[in-house]
């Protein structure tokens, strides 16, 4: 069942929204050659605790784990695609990507967001594989209105990757966002015919987040049982908003 917010939630869910865009900005900041991925994961920790905010990862329970994560952010580094684990031997070098994802519950609301970081100079492909994955983000938040389909944002994201010689990663989707981190509906990045392919209406409350692969689109996850990575050890990019319908067209809740 999707869950829609009335304005007085979607108002909260802003809150949440914008606390974890400030803690990405911080984090875009503060990555760099030399700093670890566990360095990250203490700047973020700071931040949600002086903002009062319950970090939505830590402990948040995965069946096919076995267990609760145990930090705040997710660090993806280069091939890794979602759900790495900050660790103080993973000093970030220059030509790495690190994809940085994080998630606050505020006043009972959750708010989620990734960005993907450049370490200094990278390579021309990985350059675009960046730009191609935040462009279709950017594309299918403009498909987040009253009247269409579920599969109109799904197919946006699909066509641009896939269009750019890239592979869309299908063992992880987006999803639903409110008083649950994880709601109705799923978020494919491609479509996906054996779902339903609801019509968006206004309080809906879509977490849209690519991941892009530069080779193959196959996953694995490593022996630590969260890591996922491209199985052919190709370079992979994640970014993530929160987008509400609104009648006033898409609203991103989790950028200013
Ligand atoms: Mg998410
Ligand atoms: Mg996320």
């Amino acid at each position: 069942m999707i869950v829609r917010k009335t304005a007085a939630e979607l108002e909260k869910m802003r809150r949440s929204g914008l606390l974890v865009w400030q803690i990405l900005q911080k984090l875009k900041e503060l990555s760099a050659e030399g700093v670890t991925t566990l360095d990250l994961e203490h700047a973020a920790e700071k931040m949600m605790a002086d903002a009062g905010a319950k970090p939505a990862f830590k402990g948040y329970y995965v069946p096919a784990a076995g267990e609760a994560f145990k930090f705040v952010l997710c660090t993806s580094v280069n091939e890794e695609i979602v759900h790495g684990m900050p660790n103080a031997q993973r000093v970030l070098k220059k030509g790495d990507i690190v994809s940085i994802d994080t998630g606050v519950k505020l006043d009972g609301y959750y708010g989620d967001s990734a960005i993907t970081v450049p370490i200094g100079e990278i390579s021309e492909q990985t350059k675009k594989l960046l730009q191609v994955t935040q462009e279709s983000l950017e594309l299918a938040i403009d498909r987040v209105r009253s009247g269409n389909r579920l599969f109109d944002v799904c197919s946006t994201v699909e066509q641009h990757v896939k269009s750019n010689g890239f592979s869309i990663v299908r063992e992880y989707v987006g999803h639903g966002i409110g008083t649950q981190l994880h709601e109705d509906p799923q978020v494919p990045n491609y479509v996906d015919r054996k779902n339903e392919n609801p019509r968006l209406k206004p309080g809906m409350v879509l977490a849209v987040e690519p991941m892009v692969n530069a080779g193959r689109p196959e996953a694995k996850v490593l022996k630590d049982k969260w890591t996922a990575v491209a199985k052919d050890g190709s370079y992979s990019a994640h970014f993530e908003h929160c987008v509400a319908v609104t009648k006033d067209g898409p609203w991103v809740l989790t950028r200013q």
